[in-house]
């Protein structure tokens, strides 16, 4: 039966604070050593969890991020007191010293769903050059493994950039040798720090969610963030008839090319595809608390909706009418006329990094849909 987006959502990101001992290149100029003035005290966030109780029918999987959450004292209390009221939890912090295995025994111990780490090159050089600390890539691999050791289901992230495209297959191989769960692709949006220097073309756009969706085919869970016409291709692939090669079909460039024939060498014969394609996007299954409480559609989308401290969370997500539009899948441009608006519905964050409209087109798709001539 389809989720019903309407209630609530299925994931709530709240970013636990600005903290965080690393300064990765797409995320800040400097590490922050202090939370930022305005972070929501322990018995604020105690009551944030609270208030989630309103959302019926299910709660959604509180996600603790940051910065990074363990620089938070009061992270387990809040972890835990989520847990008591039956919340599902996931946290995603970042590898540095503080993520030790007692730290991941306590999080399976206070019933952690997932744990995300972001790897963001198969290369040491690769990664290191975004996360900026030199021994980190060894550092991942290391925290990755001992996640798996402790049980945890791990969900790799793995931001998409041109420095790193050419290497997604051997990311994926690490995804599977490691012993991770899930890949998440996140594709950039356009915001500050040199992001359009990095961003790929909607043609290899194209050629990196086809890829993705073969690399789906290896055992472990493939999803995206921030191109969900990703879905899109899922439901192309499924449709496709298996005798048909993609290229032709499609219309693949020499990177999707490349890409598939990588992966084969690495992983050998592909299988059944685990490609998620629940049809969540900003503000649709998804809402993120920023670490002073203010509410947004989700992290990369800054169109302020409220704040916990004032406003109620819940009606905030039912009821806001830019909320409302993105769920009734209202958009401009392709994605208006798209027959997968409510599959897919384009990255409302990317909508508005370019347009300043979050309900616009998404222009990193390179899909055409037609426009059906009224009568
Ligand atoms: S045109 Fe918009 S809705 Fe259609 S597949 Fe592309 S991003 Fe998705």
């Amino acid at each position: 039966m389809p989720v019903n987006f309407e209630q609530a959502p299925i994931l709530l990101f709240w970013e636990t604070t600005k903290a965080c001992r690393l300064a990765c290149r797409h995320c800040r100029a400097e590490a922050i050593a202090e939370p930022m003035p305005g972070q929501l005290s322990t018995e604020e966030g105690m009551r944030l969890i609270d208030d989630l109780r309103a959302f019926t029918p299910r709660f959604p999987v509180i996600i603790f991020t940051g910065g990074d959450p363990f620089m938070r004292p009061d992270l387990f209390d809040l972890a835990a007191h989520a847990r008591s009221l039956g919340m599902p939890i996931g946290f995603a912090p970042s590898v540095t010293p503080l993520l030790t295995r007692e730290a991941a025994v306590r999080m399976r111990e206070v019933g952690a769903k997932t744990v995300s780490i972001s790897l963001d090159g198969a290369r040491a050089e690769t990664h290191e050059a975004v996360r900026g600390i030199e021994g980190h890539f060894r550092r991942t691999e290391e925290a990755v493994r001992m996640l798996v050791e402790e049980g945890h289901t791990v969900q790799i992230n793995t931001t998409v950039m041109r420095r790193n495209v050419e290497e997604l297959a051997d990311v994926a191989a690490l995804v599977a040798d490691w012993g991770a769960h899930i890949w998440e692709v996140f594709f950039l949006i356009r915001v500050g720090r040199g992001t359009e220097l990095e961003e790929l073309s909607p043609a290899e756009n194209e050629d990196v969610v086809q890829f993705l969706y073969e690399a789906s085919r290896y055992g472990f869970i493939v999803r995206t963030v921030e191109a969900p016409f990703f879905r899109r291709v899922v439901a192309e692939r499924r449709e496709l008839d298996p005798e048909v090669d993609p290229v032709a079909a499609f219309g693949l460039g020499s990177l999707y090319e490349r890409l598939v024939r990588r992966l084969r060498d690495r992983l050998g014969e592909p299988g059944s595809s685990r490609a998620q394609s629940v049809g969540t996007r900003d503000g649709k299954g998804i809402l993120f608390v920023a670490h002073d409480g203010d509410v947004y559609p989700a992290g990369f989308l800054p169109v302020r909706l409220g704040n916990v401290r004032r406003d109620d969370i819940v009606r905030l997500y039912r009821e806001h009418p830019l909320l409302r539009a993105i769920r009734a899948a209202a958009f401009g441009g392709r994605c208006g006329i798209c027959p997968y608006a409510d599959a897919c519905g384009g990255s409302r964050a990317r909508a508005y990094a370019t347009s300043g409209d979050p309900l616009g087109e998404d222009p990193a798709c390179a899909y055409e849909p037609v426009r059906v001539a009224s009568a």
